[in-house]
């Protein structure tokens, strides 16, 4: 297999083979290019992303999940498939929120996840506000075999369970610190998007009390956004799919849905390509961002350049990132630093 593209660090950018075009970011401490892309046709390709927000230390697991979607496609044939194994490599590494590493919702116990996945002959299929499994994208890889296209609460995770995927109920130390740093801020009134002026209180539904402020709060509990995990992939035979994951963002409410299980918003894919998006899901979905972006290389735009726009459009205000496979290669955008991998070869 010759490899064309490979894994993409600032630090690694003057290796990059010549068919990549890479611009470096100016926003937010750009380690990594918030603007990346390279021409790869007729070959099989897959890109993964570790969410917006999350750090350069973070591109070799990334990078993992692109190898091992890489692998699948290769092995099996089947874009699908590989876009499936990518995003569960990172749902099992517990510095992503996603599977093991999911956040923990306000009253500091629940974890709910959303997950999703689409291909170019128009399959998707979804879980949300799922609980008590490691691999919520493989349920709903599940749910692409029944007759429906989503399930969602108790019913998904009872589907999972009775699919035979185990009952566990996915938590780390690493989402538990982020908690508690969340938690501290939210009783602050310094949490941000929206929760300095809602009476969350006044809301609150979960089961129990408002948990108590933390005893200790770590300094560095990791990014307070993004870390979602998304792979697009490009099979051999030129078609295309799309995984994505997710804990949701970091401060919800109980049975709060982002953008990943819906459709159009988080992820799309069809003869154009796959993308895949991360960010504040409130704003992506008033955006429709994956279908905006795969509108925009429908059109003809280059994928790089269709990924790029879609970031420079979204309200800077909001995190915001892009992944995306198309006829003509690969393409990366995000307007804070983002995590990603990228491998194809032919
Ligand atoms: N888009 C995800 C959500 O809103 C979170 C993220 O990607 O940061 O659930």
């Amino acid at each position: 297999m010759k490899r064309i593209v490979a894994l993409l660090l600032v630090a690694a950018l003057a290796a990059v083979s010549a068919c990549q075009e890479v611009e470096e970011g100016s926003v937010g401490g750009p380690e990594i290019a918030l603007s990346a892309g390279g021409a790869v046709a007729v070959a099989p390709l897959a890109v993964t992303h570790g969410g917006v927000g999350s750090p350069p230390d973070w591109s070799p697991q990334c990078q993992e999940a692109a190898d091992t979607a890489l692998a699948t496609i290769l092995a099996t044939g089947d874009a699908l498939e590989g876009a499936v194994s990518g995003t569960v490599i990172m749902e099992d590494i517990p510095i992503f929120n996603a599977g093991t590493g999911a956040n923990i919702r306000l009253d500091g116990k629940t974890i709910q996840m959303d997950a999703a996945l689409m291909t170019s002959d128009g399959e998707f299929a979804a879980v949300a506000v799922i609980e008590r499994v490691r691999n919520p994208i493989r349920v709903a890889r599940a749910v692409l075999d029944t007759p429906h296209r989503m399930l969602a609460g108790d019913g998904a995770t009872r589907f999972a369970h009775a699919m035979g995927f185990a009952d566990v109920v996915p938590v780390c130390p690493e989402a538990e610190a982020k908690f508690r740093k969340r938690w501290q801020q939210v009783l602050e009134g310094k949490a941000g998007g929206g929760y300095d002026t809602f009476d969350w209180r006044r809301a609150w539904n979960f089961p129990g009390p408002p948990p108590d402020a933390p005893a200790t709060v770590p300094e560095n509990a990791g990014p307070e956004t993004g870390d979602t995990v998304g792979t697009v992939t490009r099979g051999g035979d030129g078609t295309f799919a799309v995984t994505l994951s997710t804990g949701g963002t970091s401060i919800t409410l109980d049975g709060r849905v982002g953008d990943v299980p819906i459709y159009g918003c988080g992820s799309y894919a069809g003869p154009y390509g796959a993308v895949a998006c991360t960010g504040h899901g409130e704003e992506i979905i008033r955006q429709m961002l994956a279908r905006t972006v795969y509108n925009l290389m429908a059109s003809g735009m280059s994928t790089q350049n269709a990924v790029t726009e879609a970031v420079a459009s979204f309200p800077p205000e909001w995190s915001v990132g892009v992944i995306a496979v198309g006829r003509d290669g690969w393409g990366v955008a995000a307007n804070m630093q983002m995590a990603y991998g990228v491998a194809g070869g032919e």
